[in-house]
């Protein structure tokens, strides 16, 4: 207890497992814990004492399932293992933690998903803002599996939305910031983004700027004295992560800093509502962009495609170089198969050149790494065969340099070394190739051919005593014996000498089974020593030679993720968009990614976009619910995006100027899947727009103000539309089912309507999913809740009330907005009666429900 005590006391924030003899064990509140989330029962230590502790325990073979499932939980696990045999030590047992799992580093490949990466993140304050000023935070995030490091700094307003983009599983943060989830006067500044952002935030130490530079030593760029926060956040995280592992070993070789600008900055929204990596409804892969332009063929490459889409460019020689390599790729179709079906048959080098330098690779992975290895010749062979290959596909550069100069050696070291299919266990043996090691052989020899004796000496046996039935047999206690049933007893030879009875029979050893069984079991430990210490020495040179395989990586992942990109296209029928410096949206025949796949082949309706700062620039769309307001809007925004990662598009021709942001707004009532989808957030959102969108931001907003009453909604949506023309001038898309907003272009120059046609045929709607120029002349809101089967005495009771609230507001000059005139107090057909006007002064917020018993009498009363 004294040891457990000692190793729970330096890790409080973390559930210990306690190896005891065959299970790791959790005590105290650990157990309590262990047994509600593992299913475990609880029991306790020193039963019947006052003290007695509470306790529950996991196989030792079974506990990486048990360690996942905390991890996935949030919890941290620390491994504390007996470090000495316990046969040779004297006295009590010696403990170490081994390692520690954390939910940001995770290095079990049954529990980390392929195509996403694990990140750990690291937020860092700094000093005290000048007066209107903000905080500064920098942001650091690693993904351990690969040594994949970056930070940035950025004002802590940015933060939520980067740590949203980012998706780390684990948030370290300053002791003194992260006051325990539950406490509800947390003042710390980070609180609010902890509220919204929902990981695991733990404490580490934050390392000043000298503590900074020692802990990144060479892997800090050269550049970076001018990015002290950045520094910090990614030495935090380093040391935080290195301190899990026994060796202190990270697959870190580069730390790469980056601007928030440097990228299409995308908020939380934006990424929620255009669907970009999940769906809203759900939050699933399936249905989303992602899931439509990832064609990859490996973990790499679908890992960096999900970064390209999260990460759209915004230099345009930057996004013209993708799209060349694209296009290079989309003019060669068999190339590009031939490839992608070669890139299939490569290994994650990325995450095994990780697993080598953290010393976790197994056989089995040195295996795949070695024929992964052996193949790339033939792979750059297949691309270089194309014209211009390195012009295009400039990665490929450093792939040839890897493939040329370091890793051949290593490909044909481990080809020599390991044998064809490696185990993934070392224990199991059967590691080494032979002819590789003259002691292996030589132990192998010896172990193989005692098996082959132990066989004679069965069948010697059972001929001398005329026992058919005599086994041979092994166990762990007493090592190689002889059975013998009860019936054949009696004729058990004289120099057999028994061990030991059991129900069917007896156990016996002779002197030559000793002396063989020692020989094989001496044999047995040198082969598996042997094997081991050789296989070290082939982990250690593939660490030595990391660095290559994974830029060897990297540039596969290229290959692979601009490949989809060009599969993509050709199978979907994508179009190179013209991408420029300009600040013109045009898009012809556009489509909708995701819809048009849902829809029978031909069905979707392509429309076009013009969106242009100097003419057009505020593109207002009216038409009935249903029409195809919200998914003409979506699709242009993802036009857009999937433009500036250099994709391909879903359109006849398309020239995209580069947006700096993209927003995306969904009016409250629109947007249930959010949860959160009050109008105080919608309103939050619209106002974050409004403060950050500039001249060359795409502003997508779908019906907002319509989380409120119409009177305040259409004030909402009008000013806010004023303010987006008069004062930003960003390209917009505004949807809106208030008719009243079209009167806007009268007195906004560039404002232009337009409609998502319908036709009325026989009193029925037909949905042409067509946009057209021009403000939609009618709501078509009762011919929609027709459609959805309302009794036919309402609908005719709506177009009923519809008219005569129509002929009242035309009467007071509203013009052609129905819908306004809905709620309009005076109008004269909607002459509120006294229950009406008491109704509406009752506040419902405030009424207790005997008051509102009360009122129901009285307005009984008076109607
Ligand atoms: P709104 O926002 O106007 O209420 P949506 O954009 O939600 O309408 O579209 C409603 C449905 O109409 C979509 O789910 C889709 O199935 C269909 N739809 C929309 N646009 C098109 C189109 N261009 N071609 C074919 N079907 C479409
Ligand atoms: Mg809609």
């Amino acid at each position: 207890m004294r040891q457990y005590l000692e190793v729970k006391d330096q890790h409080p924030d973390a559930i210990v497992l306690f190896r005891l003899g065959d299970f790791y064990e959790m005590f105290f509140e650990d157990a309590v814990i262990g047994a509600r989330l593992l299913d475990l029962t609880l029991t306790t230590r020193d039963k019947g004492k006052d003290d007695a502790v509470p306790m529950c325990g996991v196989p030792h073979h079974a506990a990486r399932v048990y360690i996942a499932k905390l991890t996935e939980l949030g919890h941290k696990v620390v491994l504390c293992e007996q470090t000495e045999d316990p046969k040779l030590a004297k006295g009590l047992v010696k403990r170490e933690v081994v390692r520690i799992i954390t939910p940001g580093i995770v290095l079990d490949d049954d529990v980390l998903d392929p195509k996403l990466p694990r990140y750990l993140a690291a937020l860092v304050p700094g000093g005290k803002p000048p007066a209107g000023g903000e905080l500064q935070l920098g942001l650091a995030y690693l993904d351990a599996t690969t040594g994949e490091l970056c930070a940035t700094e950025l004002p802590i307003g940015a933060a939520l939305d980067e740590l949203v983009r980012v998706a780390p599983r684990e948030v370290l943060g300053a002791a003194a910031l992260i006051a325990p989830a539950s406490d509800p006067s947390d003042k710390s500044p980070l609180a609010p983004i902890r509220a919204r952002y929902r990981v695991p935030w733990n404490a580490a130490e934050v390392p000043d700027d000298a503590g900074a530079r020692d802990e990144l030593g060479a892997i800090a760029p050269a550049d970076c004295a001018d990015r002290p926060l950045a520094l910090r956040a990614a030495a935090m995280a380093v040391a935080y992560a290195r301190a899990t592992q026994p060796t202190g070993a990270l697959p870190v070789v580069r730390l790469q800093l980056y601007q928030p600008g440097d990228a299409v900055v995308l908020d939380e929204a934006a990424i929620a509502n255009l669907e970009l990596t999940e769906t809203l409804i759900g939050r699933r892969k399936q249905g989303s962009l992602l899931d439509v332009i990832d064609l990859t063929t490996t973990a790499p490459g679908a890992r960096l495609l999900r970064r390209w889409l999260l990460y759209p460019l915004v230099s345009v020689p930057q996004i013209r170089r993708r799209q060349d390599a694209v296009a290079w790729l989309v003019e060669r179709p068999a190339l590009c198969e031939a490839i992608r079906r070669a890139l299939s048959r490569t290994a994650d080098l990325e995450r095994l050149a990780g697993k080598a330098m953290l010393g976790v690779a197994t056989p089995r992975d040195l295996g795949r790494l070695r024929d992964a290895l052996a193949g790339l010749p033939d792979l750059i062979e297949l691309v270089r065969s194309g014209q211009d290959a390195l012009d295009v596909l400039p990665p490929l550069l450093d792939l040839s340099a890897c493939a040329d100069r370091a890793l051949p050696a290593l490909a044909a070291r481990l080809a020599a070394a390991l044998v064809d299919e490696p185990p993934s266990l070392l224990k199991e043996g059967r590691v080494i190739r032979p002819g590789y090691d003259a002691t292996v052989d030589e132990a192998r020899r010896l172990t193989d051919g005692g098996k082959d004796e132990i066989l004679a000496i069965e069948q010697r046996e059972q001929a001398a005593s005329g026992i058919p039935s005599l086994k041979v047999r092994y166990n762990r206690v007493f090592g190689y014996y002889i059975e013998i049933t009860k019936t054949h007893l009696p004729k058990v030879p004289k120099r057999y000498i028994r061990k030991q009875t059991v129900a069917t029979g007896e156990r016996f050893v002779t002197t030559e089974l000793a002396e063989l069984e020692r020989r094989v079991l001496a044999a047995e430990d040198t082969l598996a020593a042997r094997e081991a210490e050789l296989f070290r020495a082939e982990l250690a040179a593939v660490a030595a030679r990391a660095r290559e395989v994974s830029v060897a990586g990297a540039a596969l992942a290229v290959l692979d993720a601009a490949c989809s990109l060009a599969a993509v296209a050709a199978q979907r029928g994508y179009c190179r968009p013209l991408v420029d410096d300009g600040l013109v949206l045009e898009i012809v025949d556009g489509r909708h990614p995701v819809i048009e796949g849902l829809l029978p082949a031909g069905t979707f309706v392509p429309n076009d976009t013009r969106l242009d700062p100097a003419a057009e620039q505020l593109v207002l769309i009216t038409g009935p619910n249903m029409a195809g307001k919200s998914t003409y809007m979506r699709q242009v925004a993802q036009i857009v995006l999937l433009a500036q990662i250099g994709g391909f598009v879903p359109a006849k021709s398309a020239t995209v100027g580069v947006c700096d942001r993209v927003f995306t707004r969904v009016g409250a009532s629109d947007n249930l899947s959010r949860g959160d989808s009050t109008f105080m957030v919608e309103m939050r959102e619209t106002a974050s727009i409004l403060g950050k969108a500039t001249r060359r931001s795409l502003v997508v907003l779908d019906e907002v103000g319509r989380g409120t009453s119409t009177f305040d909604g259409v004030s909402i949506a009008w000013a806010v539309a004023e303010f987006l023309h008069d004062a930003i001038g960003a390209r917009t898309l505004f949807a809106t089912h208030y008719h009243e907003l079209v009167a806007l272009a009268d007195s906004r120059p560039r404002v232009r309507n337009v409609s998502v046609a319908v036709r009325e045929h026989k009193n029925e709607i037909v949905f042409l999913r067509r946009v057209v120029a021009g403000g939609a002349s009618k709501s078509y809101g009762i011919d929609v809740a027709r459609l959805a089967g309302l009794p036919r005495s309402v609908i005719a009771r709506s177009r009923q009330i519809m008219s005569q609230l129509e002929a009242g507001s035309q009467a007071r000059g509203f013009g052609s907005s129905p819908q306004l005139s809905l709620l309009a107090p005076s109008a004269p057909a909607a002459a509120p009666s006294p229950v009406i006007a008491r109704l509406a002064a009752i506040d419902i917020d405030r009424v207790t429900p005997l008051e509102a018993l009360q009122l129901l009498a009285e307005l009984k009363s008076i109607a």
